[in-house]
């Protein structure tokens, strides 16, 4: 493994921003401190988000990779940046649900914390300017963003991503109660997981705390203005490093 140089900027997201790297099939990944919900209409810069984020994902892609699920992530960069294979992304957003809550709970009469089993796979069309609607499987098929195989083969990826980390997060007192997955393809067309996996895109509750609102490690401390959102990250960071070996350095 060769080491690697970051170039010009990509793309810029919410929370990440891609380089182009001295790779043609490599992109430089950086992990911002800023954090949104609600379609950014409410924003904030948490310091230090970035690199706990970075840590986890690595941590958690990693892990995946052990257990044979394939992801775009190469190795770190320092404290804050992720080398990962150069995708094509496919804008959709794909979500598996353990228990009700969020959207799910807003928009159908579902109690908050209701088990869902098996669980429930949506599926959501990535784009801000439409608010990333929910997609039937007939609306799907319109926009032909991905083929029929392609679409079996994403969610059947997607479940194996909730077995495989809902028993990790299990093993260290957490509940996953939810996740959002982005799916990539490489030049090759094989399908790999993209994005991160973070508390900013699972939700995850405290086993051992019954209140409502303590349970809560992820980012809806933040969407909810609970406080403690560092400090939530920082414990999911701790219990999943106390069970995984050190995340790799990249070149
Ligand atoms: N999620 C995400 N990015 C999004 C929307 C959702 O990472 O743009 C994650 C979210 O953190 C949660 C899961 O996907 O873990 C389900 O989110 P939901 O549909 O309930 O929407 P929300 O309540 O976050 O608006």
């Amino acid at each position: 493994m060769t080491s690697c140089s970051i170039g010009p900027l990509l793309h810029e997201g919410k929370a990440k921003r891609v380089h182009a790297t001295d790779h043609t099939d490599l992109v430089a990944v950086h992990f911002k401190d800023d954090t949104t919900a609600f379609n950014a209409a409410k924003k904030a810069s948490l310091a230090g988000k970035g690199q706990l984020n970075c840590r986890i994902a690595a941590l958690l892609f990693e892990h995946l990779e052990r257990q044979g699920i394939a992801s775009h992530y190469r190795g770190l960069m320092g404290d804050d940046w992720m080398i990962c294979q150069h995708l094509r992304v496919i804008p959709l957003e794909v979500v598996v649900r353990n228990r009700a809550a969020g959207s799910l709970c807003r928009q159908m009469p579902i109690a908050e914390g209701t088990p869902l089993d098996p669980p429930l796979l949506d599926l959501y069309y990535k784009d801000d300017a439409y608010g990333d609607p929910f997609l039937s499987e007939a609306r799907l098929t319109r926009l032909a963003i991905v083929s029929a195989d392609q679409l079996e083969e994403i969610q059947q990826l997607a479940l194996a991503v909730n077995q495989s980390l809902g028993q990790l997060f299990t093993s260290v007192g957490l509940e996953l109660v939810d996740f959002k997955i982005e799916i990539g393809l490489t030049a090759a067309g094989q399908l790999l997981l993209a994005d991160e996996i973070s508390p900013d895109t699972c939700r995850l509750w405290d086993q051992a705390v019954a209140d409502q609102r303590d349970r809560i490690l992820d980012k809806d401390r933040f969407r909810q203005d609970l406080g403690g959102v560092l400090e939530a990250y920082r414990e999911v960071l701790k219990r999943v490093q106390g069970v995984c070996p050190e995340p790799r350095v990249y070149g």
